[in-house]
């Protein structure tokens, strides 16, 4: 969408979206661009409801409330500096108990799992709520679309909150639970099923958006020397069915681990090249790309069951994929799997993370210093981002330098780019909807020994007016403020609603 028909979809809804896409996107009752913001159960609490969604909609113009259903694989336990001021006292979260279930389920909805969402207990802070039905409520009343918010909870949380979650986890060539659920492993499923399901039969939801932030054996094994999975009995029973050698698989992650893990603990490179020899060890044991790709079916077959389980539910109610940063931006091996396309048809939008601010420091310490330690040995940070630069098709000139990379964050240039990528790619069979970063905190090495503390990143108004008007250039749906709405300052949220004003005007 350009500037011009940014007003013209508000009246027409004629932006060159496929027809299945427009009534994903606009609910019956909505004529005009998704403006999301995503917001946490505690914000509408802690501020009071209708305080809370009068500062939001008095200040971005926000026409749709994204909260999470389950605060699991959440931002939590965050210091109080990184909260902006929004006029009422901020607390400090790190000394609260706070619930991380914002809804009521049906025990009888999780009879196909052993696993279970406890009712939250009598000492978690507003666990005594049903948050969704207040917020469903509360936005009707506005005029507000309502979206359940949901990213798959990791090993950490499955454990301290959900019973028999250990059941249904990946597990790593070393026979130990890795760090995230194994979507081949019927507990699992049943489990994930029975939450969408549930969610979507018992609340008014216009849309539901979810994600799992991961990555997969081989971009964990290359990229942070992880111990490669999933090897459980049922994806080893999946890979018999597809003809992939599972011994061969563990004998090459075997091998290519252990090239990683010693680079990463300094060993010299091998005579004939690092890279070299990582390909090698893959031309070896294709099996190891394989079972990466088995890895990666298996996340989309989830994705399948969410929307066939949120459309014979809820017909109406849209269906959102959630896409984290590195899975945007700096994970080749994940971008190379699946196009944006690939996920059309079982995706009504969109929302890549497309924090430009944050980008920076988390492009050095995530990608780059990682790439390092590890496949791209051989070539120094400033050559390194020097081609992850020119790869994304991004200025040099524009974009921070790598001494720059923790002070300053990235041009709104990369909005417009990475949208248009998307938006090109799919060719209007889906909607896309990008995460814009408002003061996203760098927590980066926080939780660490002897790492910086977790501080704000603080966005400047100037540079998110100028993010959102490229992302409706790059042909945007809608944008989704993000990461967090308890951390967005006030006058970077009417930044956006000014842009957004003087995108109407134009
Ligand atoms: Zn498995």
């Amino acid at each position: 969408m350009n500037r011009r028909t940014f007003i013209k979809q508000a009246t027409t809804a004629s932006l060159a979206l496929s027809a299945q896409c427009l009534r994903a996107v606009d609910s019956p009752v909505a004529s005009s661009p998704l403006i999301g913001i995503q917001i946490a159960g505690h914000s509408l609490l802690d501020e009071g409801m209708e305080r809370c969604l009068d500062l939001v909609q008095s200040t971005c113009h926000a026409n749709a409330i994204f909260l999470y259903s389950h605060s699991y694989y959440a931002a939590h336990k965050r210091p109080p500096e990184v909260y902006a001021d929004h006029g009422v006292p901020i607390r400090d979260e790190r000394q609260r108990n706070i619930t991380r279930v914002w809804l009521r389920h049906h025990d009888s909805a999780f009879a196909n799992t052993s696993l279970r969402i406890p009712r939250p207990s009598a000492d978690e802070e507003y666990g005594n709520r049903d948050v969704f039905a207040e917020a469903a409520e509360a936005c009707k009343k506005r005029g507000l679309r309502f979206y359940a918010r949901l990213l798959e909870p990791g090993t950490k949380e499955l454990r301290d909150r959900v019973p028999n979650s250990e059941r249904a986890m990946s597990v790593g060539l070393d026979g130990k639970i890795s760090g995230q659920p194994c979507r081949n492993n019927p507990e699992w499923m049943g489990f994930w099923d029975a939450l969408v399901a549930d969610t979507v039969r018992s609340y008014p939801l216009d849309g539901y958006q979810w994600g799992a932030e991961r990555t997969g054996p081989l971009s964990s094994v290359l990229w942070n020397g992880t111990v490669p999975f999933c090897f459980c009995p049922h994806c080893e029973a999946r890979a018999k069915r597809e003809g992939i050698h599972s011994g061969r698989a563990r004998e090459g992650f075997t091998e290519l681990s252990a090239l990683i893990t010693k680079l990463r603990a300094g060993a010299n490179a091998p005579a004939d090249g690092v890279f070299t020899n990582v390909l090698r060890v893959m031309m070896k044991f294709p099996e190891i790309l394989a079972w990466d790709y088995q890895w990666r079916l298996a996340l989309e077959e989830q994705g399948r069951r969410t929307h066939a389980l949120v459309k014979s539910a809820r017909p109406q109610t849209s269906v959102g994929r959630h896409l984290d940063h590195r899975n945007t931006s700096w994970d080749a091996l994940f971008l190379a799997q699946w196009s944006y396309a690939d996920l059309a048809p079982y995706t009504d939008f969109i929302k890549p993370i497309l924090y430009h601010d944050i980008l920076a420091p988390r492009l050095l310490a995530y990608h780059l210093e990682e790439l390092k330690k590890g496949p791209l040995a051989e070539l120094s940070l400033q050559q390194s981002l020097e081609m992850f630069y020119a790869m994304r098709g991004y200025d040099p000139k524009v974009e921070p330098r790598l001494e720059e990379l923790n002070h300053r964050g990235m041009s709104a240039d990369y909005v417009g780019i990475e949208t248009k990528r998307i938006v090109d790619r799919v060719q209007g069979t889906c909607a896309v909807i990008p995460g814009i970063g408002v003061d996203v905190p760098n927590n980066i090495h926080a939780g660490q020994p002897d790492g910086p503390k977790e501080k704000p990143f603080l966005s400047r108004p100037e540079t998110l007016r100028a993010a959102v008007v490229k992302a409706f250039d790059a042909g945007a749906s809608g944008i989704l403020i993000s990461r967090e709405y308890d951390e967005m300052r006030v006058e970077n949220l009417k930044a956006i609603g000014a842009a957004l004003q003087e995108l109407r005007k134009a």
